[in-house]
């Protein structure tokens, strides 16, 4: 039996850009969310698609990922224990 995996998708992260707001946020910790396709998997801030800088989501710390449903089981595992 031959298992086929198919093109290696790496999985992304996103962080929104707060920085143009005329009232940012700056409480609480800003997180990363799982970028599908244009949106963040939790659908949270999808018209804000276009601020969001992306990087390999297995870099970033578990602290600063996104915990809410549709992100959350889409975390890959970290690429090195980063402490
Ligand atoms: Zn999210």
């Amino acid at each position: 039996m031959t298992l086929t995996a198919g093109p290696i998708v790496t999985v992304m992260a996103g962080r929104r850009d707060a920085s143009w707001y005329s009232r940012p946020d700056t409480h609480r910790v800003k997180v990363w969310h799982v970028v599908v396709g244009n949106s963040p998997a939790c659908n949270s801030t999808s018209a804000l698609i276009a601020a969001f800088t992306t990087r390999d989501a297995a870099t970033i710390p578990v602290e600063s990922r996104c915990r809410r449903l549709g992100c959350q089981k889409r975390w890959p595992a970290m690429k090195q224990a980063v402490r």
